[in-house]
């Protein structure tokens, strides 16, 4: 039997294991054509052979594990039980991870949102025609360049809902971003963030004086 046969139902059952244990889509919401594998593994989910991987760990286009798209414990339980360890749980596992590893979802976020707030901080107030259309245009390749690939595909489909990018000044490109960190905030379960106080938050500093 070809090699395809046996693997892509396997990897297709773990997308789906990743899709219900995490609520993040483990399929890309608009399928490029360079990405056949992904067709291929939804086109063979009857076939699926059961296999575990523990929860929260979420497959990249390759059908290997996505360090970018995974939390570190569920990275950490990934690990506990390929060297043979009975812990299948990510709740589980507490990792303790050096500072100079490669970063999980949550780090590669946290990293990212500070890079996108604080240039929307330091975008001119009034921004010249090519300021506006580069900027579109990085936000457009970001969101195509992503490592966290569920991440990007969510993010892409929220601009196609009517949320392209807002850029006509830093006020505005501010709100868009904050509106579009709300977004990922609500689709996780988090607290949304009041817009009224990105620029505080990102540029002046808050008002009691604790940022200097
Ligand atoms: C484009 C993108 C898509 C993502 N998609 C996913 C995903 O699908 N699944 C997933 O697990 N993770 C995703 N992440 C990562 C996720 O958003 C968080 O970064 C990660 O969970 C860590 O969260 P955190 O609670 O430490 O704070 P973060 O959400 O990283 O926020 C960092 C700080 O920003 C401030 N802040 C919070 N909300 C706002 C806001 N709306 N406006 C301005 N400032 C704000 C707060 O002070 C907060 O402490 C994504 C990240 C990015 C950049």
């Amino acid at each position: 039997m070809p090699t395809t046969e046996i693997e892509y139902p396997v990897l297709q059952h773990f997308l789906c294991i990743a899709e219900s244990r995490t609520g993040m889509p483990v399929q890309p919401t608009d399928v490029a054509p360079e990405q056949p594998l992904r067709a291929q593994q939804k086109q063979q989910e009857d076939d699926a052979t059961p296999k575990q991987l523990p929860k929260g760990v979420v497959l990249g286009p390759d059908g290997k594990p996505c360090r970018s798209c995974t939390s570190v414990s569920a990275w950490f339980a990934m690990a506990n039980q390929q060297t043979g360890g009975k812990t299948k749980s990510a709740a589980a596992v507490t990792p303790k991870v050096s500072s100079d590893c490669p970063p999980d979802v949550e780090q590669l976020g946290r990293s990212t949102w500070t890079l996108l707030h604080s240039m929307t901080a330091n975008y001119p107030e009034q921004p010249t025609v090519t300021q506006q259309t580069e900027t579109k245009q990085f936000i457009g390749l970001f969101s195509k360049m992503y490592p966290c690939w569920v991440c990007a595909d969510d993010f892409r489909t929220w601009m196609k809902q009517g949320n392209e990018p807002r850029v006509s000044n830093r006020e505005e490109f501010g709100r868009w971003m904050c509106e579009a960190h709300n977004a990922v905030n609500e689709k996780l379960g988090k607290k949304s963030f009041d817009c009224n106080k990105w620029e505080e938050r990102w540029r002046t500093g808050w008002k009691d004086g604790r940022c200097g």
